[in-house]
């Protein structure tokens, strides 16, 4: 997700149950199992406006952050796996999932070693569209167009408007505007109108998937790695809450074929683009397990708890974010306690 509109991370607390070991005190928060979600695994930019910060860790940091998990104690198991382990799980064992969304290169030529240092499964969430480069991110698009630009013309709704980004100040409102324009009408309609004002404006949004995301050869290079594996982003990544049933179910169906001819791995598992509330609930739950799909994953902060109240095709995730880099951090994800909060 491109949370910068709604973003799902726990900033406020995190420093403080860090410093005062607040997990020794609430042990029953941590549960058995912990998904976390990764999108960039890439070296720190030095850019000034970088308003997908928050999507883009250093591979030093993963590294960091899967000590800290193994060293907690988890035992680190494919995404497929992870019911399976944590219903026959004995007593104090807990589990970890490692996640990454969208399918970017940079996964396989950075993350992938980090992975493989350590022996820890992973899961890529792969959107058919952007691997067919038939469809384009809206959020690096807008972020390239309003990086590039002075001004640009666009027109949210009201006609035709110059939208000024010369400032660092302008460029983060530029951007904010354009992402809730996308949430708030068609979103395929948004998109297209984007993509338009972005290639008049030198901007190729194609060009930029193109560079970021990883494609069907490359795909099929990573699928002979016995640690990957692979599951469904959806052809689009379109907010399925807001498509009919019938594109609910092409949305999610067609990746599968592809993926299992691309990877030569038959995908299990789902993560719902965006994953928040107002982007996946029971019915794409349930068009997902109709599907043949075992697992759903959300961007909904929350830890497993190995109880009947798991969904497992609605789970939550920890987001492994940009912004929050410390090992610290990951150690005041694992305790649970921040997700006690929200
Ligand atoms: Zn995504």
């Amino acid at each position: 997700m491109h949370p910068l509109v709604k973003q799902t991370v726990i900033s406020a607390g995190l420093e403080a149950i860090a410093q005062t070991r607040a997990g020794e005190f609430l042990p029953g928060a941590a549960g058995r199992g912990i998904v976390f979600t990764l999108h960039h695994v890439r070296p720190a930019s030095t850019r000034a406006f970088e308003p997908n910060r928050l999507l883009s860790v250093t591979p030093d940091f993963l590294d960091s952050a899967i000590r800290e998990t193994l060293d907690q104690g988890y035992i680190p198991v494919a995404l497929e796996d992870l019911q399976n382990a944590v219903s026959n799980a004995r007593e104090n064992e807990k589990f970890v999932a490692f996640t990454l969304d969208d399918g970017c290169r940079d996964n396989a030529r950075h993350a992938a070693p980090v992975f493989r240092k350590h022996a820890v499964p992973f899961t890529l969430f792969i959107t058919k569209g952007l691997v067919e480069r038939t469809h384009t991110m809206w959020w690096e698009t807008a972020e390239a167009l309003t990086r590039s630009r002075d001004d640009f013309r666009f027109d949210f709704g009201q006609g035709i408007e110059t939208v000024d980004c010369r400032s660092n100040a302008q460029k983060h409102r530029a951007f904010i505007r354009l992402a809730r324009f996308i949430e708030t009408v068609d979103e395929d309609f948004a998109v297209s109108r984007l993509n338009a004002v972005a290639n008049s404006s030198g901007v190729d949004p194609i060009q930029i998937v193109e560079d970021e995301i990883l494609d069907a050869e490359s795909l099929r290079g990573l699928g002979s790695d016995p640690l990957a594996g692979f599951g469904v982003h959806t052809i689009s990544h379109c907010n399925l809450a807001r498509v009919n049933d019938q594109r609910l179910q092409r949305e999610i169906v067609e990746p599968i074929a592809a993926l299992k001819d691309w990877t030569g791995k038959e995908p299990k598992s789902i993560a719902y683009p965006y994953g928040w509330k107002r982007a996946c609930g029971e019915r794409e739950a349930s068009a997902a397990h109709h599907a043949g799909l075992s697992a759903g994953v959300t961007t909904r902060p929350g830890v497993i708890h190995g109880s009947c109240d798991d969904n497992w095709m609605l789970l939550p995730r920890v987001s492994l974010n940009g912004l929050y880099q410390k090992k610290r951090y990951v150690r005041a994800l694992l305790s649970g306690i921040p997700f006690r909060f929200m």
